[in-house]
């Protein structure tokens, strides 16, 4: 069994240092906690510590101990595409997406319910709860199921109908609340503190947080330890991009790449508070956000990880942008067309920014930049291509096929 290396809990604004167990927040400040590791074992050892497949592969460097905790549904392990025909359309010399829509329910979010799950487990919780626009939701009570765990899941009125089928499938608990994700997640994160159940929210937990980690690990090891120049990650409330950051960090800090990529934070611009933040040079502003069609990004109160966010990204020459829907809606055709990948639109609205970004010349397209592609399309609700059907003979058969393949050349 590969032990795990977490160490400690060290508070992000004063630097104290709590020993591990189920905190949300440090005691002396209330600062957010982030995990620490051995990292000096991590460079002694290198890759080595690293066995098997998915997530749990990097279990070394994940907080959950006992391999009996370590939930799975194959989790991680997704592919990191070489995308030619998108990065010509783009005018960058090389673009690598880092799919993550093979994940068992389709989201990025497999990676934090598998270590909030395994965390449940780990200090004997018997019910997890989350409050979701719905790729969380859907996540956490198919992981909890999976675990054996009562699962409360709060989900949006607007989630789509394949969300919608899921979470009611797989959640012991299923209950619709009316507004949007800031509507309730100040009051449910309140009732954390009581610790009825164990808190799979964004907002606070360490152990939650850390799977989506994995993302910078499988995109280090599958560049061959030589990771992109760029990556552009999603931020809602921010745990994909911090997270994913950290671990950059800690692979350079253990000397197994040389060093970090920049990282940029890509948003939709119905919710674009850190964006917009950064842009301006200034501390975040809630905003009062309606629909936008990226749904898993709909959240104009980032919180205190929003801050983190920004945080991180001005100490580490980071950069954030946002994209408007019908950009994120044409950027999720254009990589469908050009390389086969049907992605949501929360899912894409990083190759919308890279776009934008690349046209504005605000990134340099000699480098070689990945794109985190953060779902699969197959669980989004939109408007269906005509059902009028035709009935052929052989003969208008043929005219059809020869008339639809003559003249032109391949796609894209
Ligand atoms: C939740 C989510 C994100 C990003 O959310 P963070 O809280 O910033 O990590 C990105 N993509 C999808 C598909 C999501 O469901
Ligand atoms: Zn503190």
């Amino acid at each position: 069994m590969v032990e795990s290396l977490a160490r400690d809990l060290v508070c992000i604004d004063c630097g104290a240092v709590s020993p591990l167990g189920y905190r949300l927040e440090c005691d002396k400040c209330r600062g957010l906690l982030e995990l620490r590791y051995d990292l000096d074992r991590l460079r002694a050892k290198g890759p080595a510590l690293f066995a098997g497949p998915g997530l749990w592969r990097y279990a070394a460097v994940l907080p959950v101990g006992d391999a009996a905790h370590r939930v799975t549904l194959g989790e991680g392990g997704t592919p990191l595409l070489e995308c030619p025909r998108l990065a010509r359309q783009l005018g960058v010399r090389r673009l690598l997406l880092k799919y993550d829509g093979s994940n068992p329910t389709g989201t990025v979010k497999d990676r934090t319910s598998a270590t909030a799950v395994g965390a449940a487990l780990q200090f004997g919780y018997t019910a997890t709860s989350v409050v979701s626009s719905g790729n969380a939701g859907s996540s956490i009570a198919a992981y909890s199921a999976r675990a054996g765990l009562r699962s409360l899941i709060f989900a949006y009125e607007r989630a789509s109908a394949p969300k919608l089928l899921h979470m009611s499938a797989t959640a012991s608990d299923l209950i619709i609340y009316k507004g949007v994700y800031d509507d309730l997640i100040t009051l449910w994160d309140r009732l954390v503190e009581e610790r009825l159940f164990f808190d799979c929210g964004a907002s606070r937990n360490p152990y939650k947080h850390e799977g989506k980690k994995t993302l910078a690990y499988e995109i280090a090891e599958q560049s061959g330890w030589a990771p992109p120049d760029v990556v552009v990650a999603p931020v809602a409330v921010g745990e994909t991009f911090i997270a994913t950051a950290r671990g950059f960090r800690e692979l350079r800090d253990a000397g197994l790449i040389a060093r970090l990529p920049r990282m940029v934070a890509a948003q939709a611009t119905r919710a674009n508070a850190i964006a917009r933040a950064f842009r301006d040079g200034t501390a975040i502003t809630p905003i009062k956000i309606g629909y936008t069609v990226a749904e898993g990004l709909a959240a104009g109160s980032p919180g205190r990880k929003g801050d983190w966010v920004l945080r991180l990204l001005r100490e580490h020459d980071g950069l954030a942008a946002d994209a408007e829907d019908q950009e994120i809606l044409d950027a999720q055709r254009l990589v469908a067309r050009a390389e086969g990948i049907w992605a949501g639109p929360t899912g894409v609205a990083t190759v919308a920014v890279l776009k934008r970004l690349l046209e504005g010349r605000q990134l340099d397209p000699a480098q070689t930049i990945c794109a985190i592609i953060s779902e699969t399309g197959l669980k989004t609700e939109a408007a269906l291509p005509s059902r009028e059907g035709t009935a052929f003979d052989l003969d208008s058969l043929r005219r059809l096929v020869v008339e639809r393949l003559s003249g032109r050349g391949r796609p894209g």
